[in-house]
């Protein structure tokens, strides 16, 4: 799984847990590396502009 931002890959925990969030935009889910998170000081409005 790539983070949305940054085209990282997330590591997967477990099931659908990553070491990042989720965030929804216009109904699709997008995953968020932990490090992008800490980056945008975890803001949505900041995390939802980021995503490509
Ligand atoms: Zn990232």
């Amino acid at each position: 799984m790539k983070c949305a931002i940054c085209e990282k890959e997330i590591e997967v925990l477990f099931l659908d847990k990553i070491n990042g969030t989720y965030i929804k935009k216009e109904g699709k889910l997008y995953p968020i590396c932990k490090s992008c998170q800490i980056r945008f000081n975890n803001n949505k409005d900041e995390l939802l502009k980021n995503i490509k």
